[in-house]
């Protein structure tokens, strides 16, 4: 069995061999380490082998980890689908949210981000293969969304974000990521100030990368598979 610093070391070496490959510097490609399920001790671990961006999917359970570890340097990552009314703890607690497909939740999380804090750091999630069921905003929809989101005041927007269906080979997951990365281009080329492409995680961050994502969300590849 590999230790969970050891894994840590792999992924990071897949993410520069892949960033080799596709002629990127791979500082270009933030690693957020998805730890939902995955309990505050072990988190604190990956903290110690030099990790401190991490990814979180369930909102109650990110918070009690929160208090846990209130005391480590980390930067945290809601991921997960947000309803309208636990907007309030994700707009005070989180650095980041990736999962805003509504205009409705993007105007929640603005109003109710404290002051103090900087800007909340958004992407919009898109739902790039139309899988019925998961959420993310039409690829067509996006613009509008993104042009509206651009304009809420505490908020700052910094790009996309895509959960693919399971491709079966390298091509397959690059042909669904190719769509994501023509559009995120059209959204830049329209004015919106974009530099985040979240996409990529455990079994497909290699093609991710070589389509461009600038930010991969690996569970299961750091912290081993969940029950
Ligand atoms: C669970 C999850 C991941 C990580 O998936 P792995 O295959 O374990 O790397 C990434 N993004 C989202 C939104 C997730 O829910």
């Amino acid at each position: 069995m590999t230790t969970l610093g050891e894994n840590l070391e792999l992924v990071r070496k897949r993410i520069a061999a892949a960033c080799a490959a596709a002629g990127r510097d791979p500082r270009q490609v933030t690693l957020l380490a998805v730890s939902k399920t995955v309990d505050a001790q072990t988190l604190a671990q990956a903290v110690a082998a030099g990790q401190s961006a991490f990814g979180e999917n369930y909102i109650q359970e990110a918070l009690n980890k929160m208090a846990l570890l209130k005391q480590l340097p980390i930067q945290w990552h809601c991921i997960g689908p947000i309803q309208s009314n636990k907007t309030r703890p994700v707009a005070e607690h989180f650095a980041w949210v990736h999962s805003v497909d509504r205009l409705k939740i993007a105007q929640r999380l603005s109003e109710q981000r404290p002051a103090q804090l900087e800007p909340l750091q958004v992407c919009i999630q898109v739902n790039v293969d139309a899988g019925a069921s998961k959420g993310g905003v039409l690829p067509d929809e996006a613009l509008a969304l993104a042009r509206e989101v651009a304009r809420l005041p505490r908020l700052k927007l910094r790009g996309l974000m895509t959960i693919p269906e399971p491709a079966p080979d390298f091509d397959s997951a690059c042909a669904v990521h190719r769509q994501t990365l023509a559009l995120f281009n059209a959204l830049r080329r329209d004015g919106l100030d974009l530099d985040t492409l979240s996409m990529g995680m455990s079994g497909d961050l290699e093609a991710a990368i070589h389509c461009g994502s600038t930010l991969v969300r690996v569970g299961s590849a750091i912290f081993g598979a969940r029950q």
